[in-house]
């Protein structure tokens, strides 16, 4: 069998990297930045997640070879106006830290009958520091009052998609494959891939 195409996927977030690799496993061997050393931490300065999405594909592509893929993604809320948005991952006061974040989104929505949201997803894909594609995905839901379940990371314990009625966490990876933001971002990229001739050597 042919060797699979090397995909650079650049996250550090191994929870991401999981569920990309769920989906496009069959066609491409996917790594993340924490499986090559020496890449550089890309800072996440933008105001729009194509922005950062485009930060991050061309801050690891200018250093390696090959097929970059770069998510940005993140929680937008109606009663928020937005908000966190591009600034998900701190939205809790410090980076990465999920359960701070699902704390204050607890707070800040507490007595608010408003609990639409929705989790959007923008993938950039550069290969050799020019860019082939940009995909984009989203799933409409709620925030929940309290957090439950334990699969997936971040505002998953909160978020309850449209036409369920348990969070994202308790639903599982095989469900959040087909319907999450970054699912479908990665299918519409898979179908770029499969169709064209993108990713052909
Ligand atoms: P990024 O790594 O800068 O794209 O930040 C993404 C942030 O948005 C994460 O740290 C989470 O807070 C939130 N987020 C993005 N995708 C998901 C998801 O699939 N489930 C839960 N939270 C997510």
């Amino acid at each position: 069998m042919p060797k699979l195409p090397r995909l650079i996927l650049a996250t550090r977030n191994a929870k991401k990297t999981e569920e990309i690799r769920h989906i496009l496993g069959h066609l491409l061997e996917i790594t993340d930045v924490n499986g090559i050393p020496g890449l550089p931490e890309i800072e996440e300065t933008g105001t729009t997640f194509l922005e950062n999405a485009r930060l991050k594909a061309f801050g690891i592509s200018n250093c390696t070879d090959g097929w970059v893929l770069a998510d940005d993604s993140g929680l937008e809320v109606d009663a928020l106006d937005g908000r966190p948005g591009v600034w998900s991952s701190s939205f809790g006061g410090e980076e990465g830290n999920h359960a701070l974040n699902n704390e204050r989104l607890i707070q800040e929505l507490s007595g608010k009958e408003d609990r639409g949201a929705r989790f959007l997803c923008t993938l950039v894909l550069v290969k050799d520091s020019e860019e082939k594609g940009i995909f984009r995905g989203t799933v409409e839901g709620r925030i929940a009052e309290t957090a439950s379940g334990s699969s997936g990371f971040g505002y998953d314990p909160l978020f309850i998609p449209e036409g369920y009625d348990i969070s994202l966490a308790e639903l599982g990876t095989e469900i959040k494959s087909q319907l999450s933001h970054r699912a479908k971002a990665v299918r519409e990229f898979a179908k770029a891939a499969e169709e064209g001739d993108l990713l052909k050597f």
